[in-house]
């Protein structure tokens, strides 16, 4: 699929990070894109700045994830693309035994629920109801109707002491991925994940300055932090490679994490 004029397109997380360089990637190529995401101020700057749409977006909501797709078609029309990369991260062990006082928690039910509600449920509703648009459409050439582009993480398979919520929730668009491929086959719709490794966004920026030195110095080749423009490269290929498909795909300058 050719990205121009003709494609309207949903960017979630599209406010900040890899979200918002998929987002300016897309619509410099033309295509009109309405951004979801929960950051009222910062998503209403860069559709200003892209020309775009803003809807105040919770993809773990299914009728705000409603609500946000009439927003967006009523603003440009069915999309044919969607990128998924709303999401947040979750530390914490599974259980923690106190070095000092020897008290044993563990990791709150409610905080590894959430991550899978907005990593793993937020994914999938969002590529469901999107999906369901697609279908709507015609074909274009092989008879494709949408492109769909997730966010996982090298977490999903370099498990981190801890980061067994964040982990799962990515494994979880990992194994979902080949099965929505095959699901969508007979209707024109391909998606495809990307493993990112470590990026420059502000995820990332909450981190202190020697801890991210040292991440980038864990980077094989290039020894830096990816950018998120690369990043947005990778997903406007997903997009226009037509032959893309039930992929899933590290984008890591060979990264594999050790346990910390
Ligand atoms: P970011 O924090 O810069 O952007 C994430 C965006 O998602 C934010 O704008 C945030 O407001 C939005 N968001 C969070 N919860 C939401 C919700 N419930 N509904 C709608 N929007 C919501 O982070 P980023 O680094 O750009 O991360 C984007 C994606 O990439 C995430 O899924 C993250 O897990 C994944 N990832 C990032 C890295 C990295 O190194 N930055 C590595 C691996 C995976």
């Amino acid at each position: 699929m050719k990205v121009d004029s003709s494609i309207s397109a949903v960017v979630t997380g599209g406010a900040s990070g890899l979200g918002e360089a998929s987002a300016r990637a897309l619509a410099a190529k033309g295509a009109k894109v309405a951004l979801f995401d929960l950051n009222v101020e910062r998503g209403q700057q860069v559709a200003s700045e892209i020309g775009g749409t803003f809807c105040q977006v919770d993809v773990s909501d299914e009728a705000s994830v409603d609500a946000g797709f009439a927003a967006a078609r009523a603003a440009h029309g069915q999309e044919r693309v969607l990128v998924c990369c709303a999401g947040i991260g979750t530390i914490g062990k599974t259980v923690r035994r106190d070095k000092e006082t020897g008290a044993i928690s563990h990791m709150p039910v409610e905080l590894f629920a959430k991550t899978l509600k907005v990593n793993l449920v937020g994914t999938f509703q969002c590529v469901a109801k999107a999906a369901a648009g697609m279908m709507t459409l015609d074909g274009l050439e092989d008879g494709e109707r949408g492109a769909m582009v997730c966010t996982a993480s090298v977490a999903a398979v370099d498990g981190q002491i801890g980061q067994v919520a964040y982990s799962a929730s990515k494994g979880g668009v990992v194994g979902m991925t080949l099965p929505i491929a095959r699901d969508f086959m007979s209707e024109g719709i391909r998606i495809n994940t990307i493993l990112p490794g470590i990026f420059n966004t502000p995820l990332l920026a909450g981190l202190p300055q020697n801890v991210q030195d040292v991440l980038a110095a864990s980077v094989p080749f290039p020894k830096r932090l990816g950018k998120p423009e690369e990043y947005a490269n990778l997903v406007l290929t997903m997009v226009e490679n037509g032959y893309f498909n039930g992929e899933t795909v590290r984008l890591d300058g060979a990264i594999r994490m050790p346990p910390r």
